[in-house]
């Protein structure tokens, strides 16, 4: 079986293992140098063993790379290993978690259909279903997040897609992901779920009935704050209009990348359970400090879906909201009496990242639909990152003790 071992074993020799042994191993497939890590393959085309082989693999009647922004042996490895960790049929990989969103929306939605979308969802996905879709002709509606309900009630003829986060940024609102699921599809229309926050360690919305799951593998898949990308994964009837679009249009993961994520997603669920175990420390501790008059975590008992995360998620996460009295004067000064945590928007990070939603991710807002998103002036954002559990809670005291 020597040729078996160049090839490397087959990717049925990992049926029916667990998450961690997918995320360092599926989805490699060796050179005949017999490499033990994933290969990089920095090519952006490839060569042909004649012209008869180069015209059948143009014409895809035999398997085989032709051009990177189509297939790359690395970026495909990552495309695997995260499909068999998030339970998909398929995923491809884009070039930034807003790439993913676009080819998703642009694959799967045209003119005159319509689409909901969660109030509470990452800026610039807003931007650009408000500002760039709606031009292309799709209408667009926004629901809040966790009322199954309210969604049905808002359901067109029309509707074609629901897009989700779940748990939101920063409140940490859930829906019922199974039961939002039942209501797109009664209504004929597909679930989108970002699942950046939680990474398929903690939740896997396909297993809950969302047809497509989209990330920012620039977060937590990353997980050391390097490399952009995103991924889309779901049923391959969906994926293969997705990667269509990718392969056209362009915006494909760089092969530098999906070899960083690889080595990220190998240590992706012992770093999840860190990030979680520092983010409910953190929570449990700034619920009792006089300054703060309110957290929001799902991890908390106070949390009121705290039940339904626990059902959902195998883990709360690690970004966390808190107000502090006195409005936005008090919490700029919390956040400037910090010394150590990096004051900037960006998360999924091992470094634990402070924020002011109102005048940073959500500054573009109206005041009025701030106020609807739940995000006051004196609410501040952690992202916790993998710092020692005191550190992290000295450095936040020094900056309570500015109040
Ligand atoms: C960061 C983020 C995005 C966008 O991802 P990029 O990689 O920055 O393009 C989308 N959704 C969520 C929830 C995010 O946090």
């Amino acid at each position: 079986m020597a040729q078996e071992w160049q090839a490397g074993r087959l990717d049925s020799d990992l049926d029916g293992v667990g998450f961690d042994t997918l995320a360092v191993r599926a989805g490699q497939h060796r050179s005949p140098e017999g490499e033990h890590g994933e290969g990089l393959f920095l090519t952006s085309s490839y060569v042909f063993r004649s012209a008869a082989d180069a015209a059948a693999r143009f014409a895809g009647e035999v398997p085989g790379n032709v051009y990177s922004r189509y297939t790359n042996p690395t970026v495909r490895t990552f495309e695997e290993r995260i499909a068999a960790l998030e339970g998909a049929e398929q995923a491809v990989a884009t070039a930034s978690g807003m790439a993913a969103i676009m080819a998703a929306v642009m694959s799967l939605c045209g003119a005159g259909d319509h689409v909901l979308v969660s109030r509470s969802v990452f800026g610039a996905t807003v931007t650009l279903f408000e500002k760039y879709f709606k031009r292309f002709g799709v209408e667009v509606d926004y629901v809040p997040l966790a009322d199954p309900a309210g969604w049905q009630a808002a359901c067109k003829p029309n509707t074609k897609l629901f897009f989700i986060e779940s748990p939101s940024n920063p409140l940490a609102e859930l829906v019922d992901i199974a039961e939002l699921a039942a209501v797109a599809h009664a209504n004929g229309a597909l679930l989108a779920v970002d699942n950046c926050f939680c990474t398929p360690a903690l939740q896997q919305p396909l297993a809950l009935g969302a047809d497509i799951v989209i990330h920012s593998a620039t977060k937590y898949i990353d997980g050391q704050g390097r490399c952009l990308g995103g991924v889309v994964a779901g049923r391959s009837a969906q994926m293969s209009e997705v990667v269509g679009f990718l392969r056209t249009a362009g915006p494909t993961l760089s092969p530098f990348n999906a070899w960083v994520f690889l080595k990220g997603l190998e240590t992706l669920r012992l770093r999840m359970r860190a990030h979680c175990a520092n983010a409910q420390g953190l929570a449990e501790w700034l619920e009792q400090q006089p300054g703060v008059e309110r957290v929001y975590y799902a991890g908390l008992p106070s949390h009121p879906q705290h039940a339904l995360a626990k059902r959902q998620q195998k883990g709360f996460g690690a970004v966390l909201g808190f107000e502090v009295k006195g409005g936005k004067e008090a919490a700029w000064r919390v956040i400037d009496a910090t010394r150590m945590i990096s004051i900037t928007a960006n998360l999924g990070d091992t470094k634990t990242t402070i924020t002011h939603p109102a005048t940073t991710t959500h500054g573009r807002l109206s005041p009025e639909a701030r106020a609807q998103a739940g995000i006051s002036d004196s609410l501040i954002r952690l992202a916790v990152g993998l710092e020692e559990f005191d550190d992290l809670k000295t450095d936040l005291a020094l900056g309570l003790a500015a109040l």
